[in-house]
């Protein structure tokens, strides 16, 4: 299926149909209209987690404000990613990269989580779905991802599904990864990256004592918390995820 990287995207919360209207926010139409210049009849691509892809034309009611026409379907809608990622939050810079680059990499859920050495205790929930909203936008999936309140580690992993594996990236393991993460395809994941600081010996043991857990090296150097991220997302979906898929299931 012919997939349109170009035209601009954009989530609306209301339901999508042929001759539908939909207004646009403040915030929506000043993006539109002032920061892309976007003219009268401009195409804008629409999609609200439910009806799938439709395509739509600008149509400007004065220089601030605006609507949009919808007019086809462009893509049905598929399902979301399952995919739950767990991660002791970061400095607001590099928790907005964060939750851009884990959208992006596929993930479905975004669970912060407090452990004992996180420097960050104080998360932005709005700040973080804000920043998987824009990537969701720019990568073409037509879900948004859920993003979670900030939790304890024990709270967070308690209330993981029993049958959820937990991928659990430990820099103290060694291994080969992919053959680990190949064993686990068309399983539920969940993805564990910690802080800077690490995890605790008691952490460790508490996390490596759930069933369903397998600890992975994601090789023989410390990447920071966001390379981890990246790199483990990146394996996760190679071996057992959706880039192992034919067509794009976006
Ligand atoms: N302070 C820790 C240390 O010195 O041992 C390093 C923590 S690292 C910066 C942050 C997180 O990234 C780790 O908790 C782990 O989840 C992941 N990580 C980094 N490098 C890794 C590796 N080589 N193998 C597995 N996980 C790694």
């Amino acid at each position: 299926m012919a997939y349109d990287f170009i035209t601009k995207r954009l989530f609306v919360e209301e339901p999508l149909q042929a001759g539908g209207s939909i207004s646009l926010s403040p915030e929506q139409a000043n993006y539109l209209l002032n920061v892309l210049r976007l003219d009268n009849g401009a195409p804008v691509l629409l999609f609200n987690g439910q009806d799938g892809e439709w395509r739509s034309k600008v149509v400007k009611d004065g220089k601030k404000k605006g609507h949009l026409t919808v007019e086809e379907q462009t893509r049905p809608q598929t399902p979301k990613s399952d995919l739950t990622y767990l991660f002791a939050p970061l400095k607001q810079a590099r928790l907005d990269y964060l939750a851009q680059k884990a959208v992006e990499m596929g993930v479905g859920r975004l669970v912060p989580v407090i452990t004992q050495f996180t420097q960050v205790r104080q998360v932005k929930t709005a700040r973080v779905a804000a920043n998987a909203l824009e990537a969701a936008e720019q990568c073409g999936i037509l879900n948004l991802p859920e993003v979670d309140e900030a939790k304890g580690l024990a709270e967070a992993i308690e209330a993981l599904e029993p049958d959820r594996r937990l991928i659990f990236c430990d820099e103290r393991h060694e291994g080969d990864p992919l053959a680990a993460l190949a064993a686990l395809k068309g399983e539920r994941l969940a993805l564990l990256i910690g802080p800077e600081g690490g995890f605790s010996d008691a952490e460790r043991s508490a996390i490596s004592a759930r069933p369903q857990t397998l600890t992975i090296s994601l090789g023989p150097r410390i990447l920071r918390a966001d390379t981890a991220a990246v790199a483990a997302l990146a394996l996760v979906q190679a071996a057992a995820g959706d880039w192992r898929q034919a067509s794009p299931d976006r």
